[in-house]
């Protein structure tokens, strides 16, 4: 790429002035004018170039500017750029096909959505209207989105500011055996005290008040934790138990993330709902839904469902699916994610481990992990504490600083750095990230008691 810093000035002062972004303090921020996107890698204006470890925000599943993909959103916009929802449209019933194959068990019916977190919303809804129930159980340590009720039950502090007492939610603790609630010391025992614990919230809410319990498969900007083996299994039974429904939330772990399609087909679970985004076209053009059970579409069968979008089924969108779904059988994507996930990204993580005193824990699969950074290993205490920002986040900035100053574009959520790669990222560029954080990590050693 060929420099250009006058555009690049340019494009970040139109930016300062009027663009307002995500989650930030305005005034706190610097964003990185970007100039361009290849694959794995991202550039800007003054010719640095990274390689992208965070797929945007784990999204671009099959890098940036798939030729492939950019020629059938280019081909559906000179057939059919839009139309409303209402009608049959080849590239939405095409894309809903697709994906319908491809999902958990009788999960054969999808409803289009703009995006995860109204996908969250929509799911949420269908759940309360097929139970009749008020309530929504969800874990802390995770994420669901920004809209209303979707930050309701997301557990993160981004949902404080956002939490409302009339929203319905109850929050209960997830397996994550590396920060025990439970004082368990084996995958068993996190596994058996969570069911137990999940059971008990239940029985004091009232499983009549309780119309789904919602779960990301996988947590993952909460710190892709894994869940133990039989831990969703012992949710789908207690569902079943109690005539609740179980959302699985694949916004992020979908689409091959894990190395297979669907985080739930490590588990042989079939939720009820499975909400979906990012991956599904890999973000190219914005895109959600949820896949629903045949016995909660016959709910909706004579009884209309009182729910909508301007956009549902966007045929942009929709042809950007066909296209990204084709590419990833094509071109053996999700397997690439889980093998070279198995063979360099899994087993490099854990040789860094090895070598870095600041590395407390490395854990996920596919293209989907997390490295746990500490100030000491023994007690485990957070390289940066719980939700901490400014001088007391200064350990992590500096990590962050480290890895772009050797290519690498991290992903970083409050003590831990994500390895998220694209899913066709090459062995090489997965070595040369691996490098990169390498010398990062040598920078957060240095905070290390
Ligand atoms: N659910 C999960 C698991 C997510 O990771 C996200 C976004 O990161 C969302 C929902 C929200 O998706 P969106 O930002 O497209 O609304």
């Amino acid at each position: 790429p060929q420099p250009n810093p006058e555009a690049g000035a340019a494009v970040k002062a139109a930016d300062r002035a009027h663009v307002f972004h995500s989650w930030s303090a305005q005034e706190l921020i610097d964003p990185l004018a970007v100039a361009g996107a290849e694959g794995s890698y991202f550039w800007d204006y003054d010719g640095r170039r990274y390689l992208d470890f965070t797929s945007g925000l784990v999204y671009t599943n099959i890098g940036y500017q798939h030729p492939k993909v950019v020629a059938e959103i280019q081909e559906q916009a000179a057939r059919m750029t839009t139309f409303a929802p209402a009608f049959a449209v080849e590239a939405r019933s095409e894309a809903a096909r697709l994906i319908a194959e491809r999902t958990p068990g009788d999960l054969d019916k999808i409803f289009f959505t703009n995006g995860g977190a109204d996908a969250v919303e929509h799911a949420l809804r269908m759940a309360r209207l097929h139970t009749g129930r008020p309530k929504v159980l969800s874990a802390y340590r995770s994420y669901h989105g920004g809209t209303q009720q979707a930050v309701n039950v997301t557990g993160d502090p981004r949902r404080w500011a956002s939490d409302s007492a009339t929203a319905g939610v109850v929050h209960f603790w997830a397996p994550f055996l590396y920060r025990s609630r439970f004082y368990a010391e084996t995958e068993e025992q996190e596994c058996a005290r969570a069911l137990e614990h999940l059971e008990t919230t239940i029985a004091f809410e009232g499983p009549s008040t309780i119309a789904a319990v919602i779960l990301e498969t996988i947590p993952g900007t909460a710190g892709i934790m894994p869940p133990p083996p039989g831990y969703l299994a012992g949710v789908r039974a207690l569902c079943d138990k109690y005539g609740i429904v179980l959302v699985l939330d694949e916004v992020m772990a979908g689409f091959g993330r894990t190395g297979t399609w669907f985080a739930a087909d490590l588990y042989d679970v079939v939720p009820d709902l499975m909400t979906f985004a990012k991956g599904v076209n890999s973000g190219y053009v914005p895109l959600g839904g949820v896949a629903i059970s045949a016995e909660i579409a016959a709910t909706f069968a004579t009884r209309p469902y009182p729910g909508g979008l301007t956009y549902s089924g966007h045929p942009l969108a929709c042809a950007a699916a066909v296209a990204t779904i084709n590419v990833m059988e094509e071109e053996g994507v999700v397997e690439n994610a889980a093998s070279l996930g198995a063979s360099v990204v899994g087993p490099g993580l854990r040789e860094l481990a090895g070598r870095h005193p600041s590395v407390g824990e490395v854990r996920g699969t596919g293209m989907f992990w997390a490295v746990e950074l500490v100030r000491d290993r023994e007690t485990r205490e957070p390289l940066v504490p719980y939700n901490a920002s400014g001088e007391a986040n200064a350990p992590m900035a500096a990590f962050a600083a480290a890895a772009k100053k050797a290519g690498l574009w991290p992903f970083v959520n409050m003590n831990r750095t994500h390895v998220v790669p694209p899913l066709n990222t090459s062995e090489a560029e997965l070595k040369e990230g691996l490098a990169a954080l390498d010398a990062a990590l040598s920078v957060a050693d240095e905070y290390v008691k």
